[in-house]
Formats: C-alpha cells, sequence, structure tokens
C-alpha cells in the first residue's frame, strides 16, 4: 500500500542522547543535549519517510511537557505538534486521516527492566492485564485504532523492543544500544531511518485495539497510601497499592489511566484553561534549553555534526 500520511511519536528516554534520569527531566542536566539528540533522531526519520514518498509526515513531541525537539532543526516539509492537545486520544486530541503512526524514542513499561521503564508515569510501578505488564506503545496504538491508525514502527531500548514485537507481532521494531561500547549516534541514526522505511513494507497493517472489557490491575510505586488517594477521588477498587480499573479496551484503558495519572476531577474540568498555561511553561523550558551550550567531549554523540 502507499503511505500518504504519517505520524511520529517522538519520546525521549529511547532516543539518542538521553543518558540517565536528569536528561529526561524538565530542566534537567543533560536535558538540553537529549533534546537535541531527540530532535536529529526525529528528523532523520522524518526527512527518510519524505524521501519515500510519503506526502505528509506530522511529529508529535511527547515527552513531558510536549516540548522538546527544536522547530528550527526539522525538516520544512513535516509539520510539528508540540503541547499537548485535548480530545478523544489523550495528549494527540483527534489525528485524523493517517495511514500509519511510527513510535520512536520510546521505553519499556513500569515493572519491566529496561531504561526509564516507566507506563506513563513513574509513579505507576504496573499496569498488567491477565498478569501481563502493558506499555505506552499498546495504549498509544489502541487510541489510535479508533481512527483506523495501524502501528508499524517502534523504537526503544532492546527491552523496549522485545516486549513491542512479544504483544504486537506485525510492529517492526529496531532497538537502540546507547549504553554499548562504540555506539555512534549518527551512523545508529541512519539506521533507523532506513528501518523506518522498512516498516513502509507492509501490505496490509492492521490496527490494534484488544477488546475486553477487562480488569487491569495498577499498582502505585509510592503504596497504600497514593493509591487509597486515588481510591477516593476516582472510585476505583483497591487491594493495598493496587487498583482494579474495569475497561472495556486497552483504548479506555489509555484514557483511564492518563486520568488516574495526571488529573484530579476538577483538573479535568480545567484542562481546557490549564492548557495553554502548560504549553507557556512548555516553551519556556525549550527556550532556556536550546540557550545551553552543549557538551560536544560527551560520549553519545560527536562534534562532527554540527549542522
Ligand atoms: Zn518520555
Amino acid at each position: 500500500m502507499t503511505y500518504k500520511k504519517l505520524l511520529i511519536i517522538s519520546d525521549i528516554e529511547g532516543s539518542s542522547a538521553c543518558l540517565d534520569r536528569a536528561s529526561a527531566k524538565f530542566f534537567g542536566k543533560g536535558w538540553p543535549r537529549a533534546c537535541l539528540g531527540m530532535t536529529r533522531d526525529v528528523n532523520a526519520v522524518a526527512t527518510a519517510l519524505l524521501d519515500a514518498g510519503v506526502a505528509r509526515v506530522h511529529i508529535r513531541d511527547f515527552h513531558r511537557t510536549a516540548y522538546n525537539i527544536i522547530p528550527s532543526l526539522i525538516h520544512p516539509g513535516a509539520v510539528l505538534h508540540q503541547g499537548y492537545a485535548a480530545g478523544p486520544v489523550p495528549g494527540m486530541g483527534a489525528p485524523e486521516g493517517f495511514d500509519g503512526v511510527v513510535m520512536i524514542g520510546m521505553h519499556a513499561p513500569s515493572g519491566s527492566r529496561g531504561f526509564l521503564s516507566h507506563t506513563l508515569t513513574s509513579r505507576i510501578a504496573g499496569v498488567t492485564v491477565h498478569g501481563q505488564l502493558i506499555s505506552e506503545a499498546q495504549l498509544f496504538s489502541a487510541a489510535l485504532a479508533s481512527f483506523g491508525i495501524p502501528p508499524l514502527f517502534f523504537s526503544g531500548c532492546p527491552e523496549a523492543c522485545t516486549h513491542t514485537r512479544k504483544f504486537m507481532s506485525d510492529v517492526h521494531t529496531f532497538p537502540i544500544d546507547k549504553f554499548k561500547e562504540g555506539f555512534h549516534a549518527p551512523s545508529w541514526r541512519q539506521c533507523l531511518a532506513e528501518e523506518t522505511v522498512k516498516s513502509l513494507r507492509r501490505e496490509q497493517p492492521v490496527t490494534y485495539n484488544p477488546e475486553g472489557p477487562f480488569r487491569a490491575v495498577v499498582t502505585m510505586a509510592e503504596g497504600r497510601q497514593a493509591a487509597k488517594t486515588l481510591e477516593q477521588r476516582w472510585g476505583y477498587r483497591r487491594k493495598g497499592r493496587e487498583l482494579h480499573l474495569e475497561v472495556k479496551d486497552f483504548a479506555g484503558l489509555f484514557r483511564e489511566l492518563s486520568r488516574l495519572a495526571f488529573l484530579t476531577p476538577l483538573g479535568e474540568k480545567l484542562v481546557p484553561l490549564a492548557l495553554p498555561l502548560y504549553h507557556l511553561m512548555g516553551r519556556a523550558g525549550l527556550a532556556w534549553a536550546q540557550k545551553k551550550p552543549l557538551y560536544p567531549d560527551e560520549p553519545s554523540d560527536t562534534g562532527a555534526e554540527t549542522e
């Protein structure tokens, strides 16, 4: 099939210059450098897709404030979306008309090994359905399924890729092993772009949204008290530090988890008012990050790239 319009979801943990927890943190040490690495990774992928004949490539910045990618370094033919959007797909609004989604810079789910693994927030120690850990790739794909958007490609740490292949076997994966000796970001990035293009060979991609109803078990990392607060706030069933959520499908699970992780009932009503302020904060952070000197002698990247 020909892919005319694709969506790229871009996270930071599995990107080429995010080397520790602080690099993924808003205003963290190493975050400016991680932003640059993430920008170069996503730009390599977007450029390769455009060169391969995809007419429209949209990028969604999807980490923390959703302002990490440096817009001036992105191919002018790609459309960059920063800041979260309200709508049926948490954070993404109503993404219409895409032939597929590509997920890069991703990580493994909470409760698994892997680099900076988490599911929506590190306050969650694990989300399971039938005893199996659920990842963000599964949740995002499920939410996009109602818009007819199939998952095509996934990149993250080796553990994240293994998890994706286990549960979404049709998705083409490409790992990042940035702590391996000899890791060279520009060469890895080129392979990432080539592998993304290979994922377009799929003739009949299928959407992913396992149908329930399911009982999902959410284990809170902060323990019993945190679970109790959420039990009282949203009326979930609770057992110790576990919350038991009854959901219709994985898309419903994503909506429920987004509320649980990021909102309060009042906050939910105030989202339309709060989003512009949150965007302002994100823009201010990225402006700060762009002013930081970058450290060319750090091992993750080379001074050779000075675009
Ligand atoms: Zn992230």
